[in-house]
């Protein structure tokens, strides 16, 4: 009671008395908070109104909780912000990444932007938004945004808004570029419309393997709206509705208490219907004044394996049913996911460099799409040798034991092996 009397009291010293709180006021606002985490009274109370640079540096920061590892904050005019590299037909191109808004009506358990926390809340209004990355754009520090947002009020609302942003930021600023452009849980169908119109990729958020397993993290979501967005989105990008020419989702880690195997159910279900290009991963890592606070962080270990397992069904032809899996359904911590499934596969192995069919040269540890492409133009010219491989840039010290060439195996003092759990 007294805390929250000194808050009302500095709140009222520091911004200017909005209404008068009665005692009755403070003593259901007390007991609602513990039952509701309804927001404390400073910041319930008192309306600030930041300058745009402020809102840019804040909202940056807030998106950077949201998914990638390579941020960087940058400090040069005309605006502090944080941009991360994001990767185009080999180039590495950065990215303004930004939430329209830090305030959500949402409690998603695991959440910095819950409702229920007390921190500063902020919002771009589509104007601003639009004016912040132009001015970005024009001082060439970034070359594309990303924007994704809390919801503020409710879904569609905050979709119009973030569709508004980016309508002003191609007509009215005339910004050709890369827009990633998140699709909010929740929102009507008809916006994925109009985003898939506008941006070069959206993306819906999972979050979670499952309903059940959202349901322990996201009260107020559902798993299958979202796929249904996903549906529609690779309904209209299939079409060539629109811009759009990929679409996304990423999944965090550990707080809902799913296994690996749920996850790669998943990336099935998602790769198989609705032609993802990529999924990303996050670790969950407690956020104080959150009813997740108390939780353990996820191991990085599992974000990097899944990630692995993630590429090998992607790019190497794998399934997701034959990751290497421990009795807890998730993948081995200690060991590459290919090299684990190779160990469980001995008959398989080696396999003869000259005749294998590229799908088994892809099983082999150490060759990737483009080791083997090179191996199979070399081999259109005639037989290989272990120097061919060499100037090929095979990584011979992993891939010896798992190749014959011509019928032998490669010579081992030739080419020390050593291998590499990792
Ligand atoms: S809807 Fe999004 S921003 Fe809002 S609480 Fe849930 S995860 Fe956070």
């Amino acid at each position: 009671m007294v805390r929250y009397l000194a808050e009302f009291m500095l709140s009222t010293l520091g911004g200017g008395l909005v209404r008068v709180v009665t005692l009755l006021d403070l003593l259901y606002y007390k007991s609602c908070r513990e039952y509701l985490w309804l927001p404390k009274m400073n910041s319930f109370y008192l309306h600030q109104t930041p300058d745009l640079s402020t809102k840019v540096k804040e909202l940056g920061k807030a998106s950077g909780e949201d998914a990638f590892s390579s941020y960087e904050q940058v400090d040069s005019l005309p605006f502090r912000c944080w941009i991360y590299s994001a990767s185009s037909q080999g180039r590495a191109i950065p990215i303004f990444k930004v939430l329209m808004s830090n305030s959500c009506r949402n409690n998603c358990l695991y959440c910095a932007s819950r409702s229920g926390r007390d921190f500063p809340r902020y919002s771009l209004k589509p104007e601003e938004l639009a004016h912040a990355f132009a001015e970005l754009y024009s001082s060439r520090m970034v070359e594309g945004i990303f924007l994704s947002s809390a919801i503020e009020d409710n879904p569609d609302r905050t979709m119009e808004q973030m569709i508004r942003a980016i309508e002003l930021i191609r007509f009215q600023y005339k910004f050709r570029g890369y827009v990633h452009l998140k699709l909010m849980p929740g929102a009507k169908l008809h916006y994925v419309e109009r985003a898939i119109e506008l941006a070069d990729r959206v993306s819906v958020n999972l979050e979670a393997p499952n309903q059940s397993r959202l349901s322990k993290i996201g009260p107020n979501k559902e798993f299958a709206h979202a796929l249904k967005q996903m549906e529609y989105a690779k309904k209209l990008i299939e079409q060539g509705m629109g811009r759009a020419r990929s679409q996304t989702t990423q999944f965090v880690l550990g707080a809902s208490g799913e296994s690996d195997e749920e996850i790669l159910d998943t990336l099935n279900l998602v790769y198989e219907n609705f032609n993802l290009r990529r999924c990303y991963f996050r670790c969950f890592h407690p956020v104080p004044d959150t009813p997740l606070e108390g939780y353990p962080p996820t191991v990085k270990w599992r974000e990097r394996r899944l990630y692995q397992s993630d590429f090998l069904i992607r790019n190497y032809g794998f399934k997701p049913d034959e990751m290497v899996l421990d009795a807890g359904g998730n993948l081995l911590l200690n060991i590459d996911p290919k090299l684990a499934w190779v160990n469980c596969h001995p008959e398989l192995f080696p396999v003869e460099i000259n005749t294998a069919e590229p799908e088994e040269l892809l099983r082999v540890p150490g060759f990737g799409p483009r080791t083997v492409s090179r191996i199979l133009e070399l081999r259109s010219r005639g037989k290989l040798n272990p120097g061919d491989l060499r100037r090929v840039g095979v990584p011979l010290k992993r891939a010896a034991p798992f190749l014959l060439v011509d019928g032998r195996r490669i010579d081992s003092k030739d080419c020390p092996i050593r291998l590499s759990l990792l």
